[in-house]
């Protein structure tokens, strides 16, 4: 007799995700967490959960607790481009994104999870082992928790939920595909910054560099970069000053004069991404980033947390309940995976940090006056339906058309641009000071 259905390996988003739908769907959970700390959090993460993550977060009941814990909620993103900004359409149905930092975060999840009927958390439990039969499957795992020693626990289905190093998929010599990240990237939090793009936020794709400014809680606006690596010496040279430097550069930049830095620099000069099977070994089954850890850029690593735990969960659950056989159950949960499959395919591309293709570019071009095509520049961007939804034969000649045919007055680019489409890096309008 297993002691557990489910064993989650990981209290984080995607541990807590799983956690609270199997123990809502009636089943025995162990939730391990080698953390003891109710309050331990990740620290590296921008928290910027995108709309393609609404509906999971609705159906779980996280949405509200998060809005109550002081979540801003975004609405729609603007994008600047050079032929002027892609404002967000009032009525495109684009799903909110939502933002709260980790510090609220993850103990609001483990204290949802924890409080499931069924779930049974225990902090302080590091897997250091795994239990498995002749035939390589996996059937527990054995955790070291201080001077309690080790411990054995046992179930039918064991997820790895224990991010991108996953002691989990190590433990199960599960094959990892590893990508370069070209960019690096560094955020910092205002008080009193006023943002002067248009909607509740704003990207800046600059060639090959990429920045950020987002509501988070607390009335706070996160301002984050993403510059290619070529730009890594400024940064290590005199990290604090080329942040404001590129901020202070930006298009329709944030006005900072007046507001106050609440934080240091928060960042990381490497972080390629990793892949590996979601469903590698009968008995095992790996979400969030021990499954994929994508490129921070984009910001879908919290919604792949929550999305990939929800999808595990519901192909899964019906089969735990019953006693059947998981075989057939984990290839449901691996074809849903795909979702984030090919968005991390596109996203490996885009970590290159490669000058925009002329079909990128005309897509944004053509978006700055197409309501359709921005309304499908927006969906993909919150991975809120397939990549196809804007990569399609007829998005892509429709933009070609759009994006070749003579402006009207008013839509030229907000400032000039080098030969690269990246701002000019001279001396401007600089609102840092
Ligand atoms: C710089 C940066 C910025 C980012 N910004 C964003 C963003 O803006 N938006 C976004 O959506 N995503 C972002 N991400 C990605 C996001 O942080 C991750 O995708 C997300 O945290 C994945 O959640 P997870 O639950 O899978 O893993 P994690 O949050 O990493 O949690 C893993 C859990 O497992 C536990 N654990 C690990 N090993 C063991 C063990 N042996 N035994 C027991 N417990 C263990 C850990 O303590 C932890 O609690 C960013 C990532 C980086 C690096």
């Amino acid at each position: 007799m297993d002691d557990y259905d489910v064993i989650i390996v990981g209290a984080s988003i995607a541990g807590c995700t799983a956690a609270t739908a199997y123990g809502r769907a009636g089943l025995r959970v162990a939730l391990l967490e080698r953390h003891r700390s109710p309050q331990a959090h990740k620290t590296l993460c921008g928290h910027f959960v995108l709309g393609g993550t609404h509906d999971v977060l609705q159906r779980l009941d996280f949405w509200q607790p998060m809005v109550t814990h002081g979540a801003a909620v975004t609405t729609g993103l603007g994008m600047w481009t050079e032929q002027g900004w892609i404002a967000p359409q009032p009525d495109s149905a684009v799903p909110p994104a939502i933002s709260l930092r980790r510090s609220k975060l993850d103990p609001l999840l483990r204290e949802i999870a924890g409080a499931t009927p069924g779930v049974e958390l225990m902090q302080g439990h590091r897997v250091v082992d795994l239990l498995q039969d002749h035939a390589g499957g996996v059937r527990g795992v054995v955790t070291e928790n201080g001077e309690a020693g080790h411990t054995e626990f046992r179930a039918r289905l064991v997820v790895g939920a224990d991010g991108h190093h996953s002691t989990v998929a190590q433990l199960a010599q599960v094959p990892e595909d590893r990508a370069p990240n070209e960019r690096f990237l560094f955020w910092t939090y205002y008080e009193g910054a006023t943002m002067n793009g248009p909607g509740d936020g704003q990207v800046w794709p600059l060639g090959r560099d990429v920045a950020i400014c987002i509501r988070v809680d607390d009335g706070l606006t996160q301002v984050g970069v993403f510059p290619a690596k070529d730009r890594l010496p400024e940064f290590t040279a005199e990290r604090q000053a080329a942040f404001d430097r590129f901020v202070g550069h930006l298009p329709d930049g944030p006005s900072l004069a007046g507001a106050r830095r609440v934080s240091n620099l928060i960042g990381t000069t490497d972080y390629p991404c990793i892949r590996r099977d979601p469903a590698p070994r009968p008995g095992l089954a790996l979400i969030g980033d021990a499954a994929t850890a994508s490129d921070p850029v984009p910001a879908v690593g919290c919604g792949w947390a929550f999305r990939s735990a929800a999808w595990l969960a519901d192909a899964t659950a019906e089969s735990l309940a019953q006693g059947r056989d998981l075989h057939r159950a984990l290839r449901v949960y691996r074809r849903a995976h795909r979702f984030i499959d090919a968005y991390d395919t596109l996203g490996r591309r885009e970590a290159l940090a490669r000058p925009p293709g002329p079909l990128q570019r005309a897509v944004r071009a053509a978006a700055v006056s197409d309501p359709y095509i921005s309304r499908r520049l927006a969906v993909f961007a919150m991975r809120a339906a397939p990549p196809s939804v804007l990569l399609n034969p007829k998005v892509m000649i429709r933009a070609a058309v759009a994006s070749r045919a003579p402006k009207p007055r008013g839509m030229q680019r907000t400032r000039p641009a080098d030969h690269d489409g990246v701002p000019s890096r001279g001396p401007g309008r600089r609102r840092t000071e």
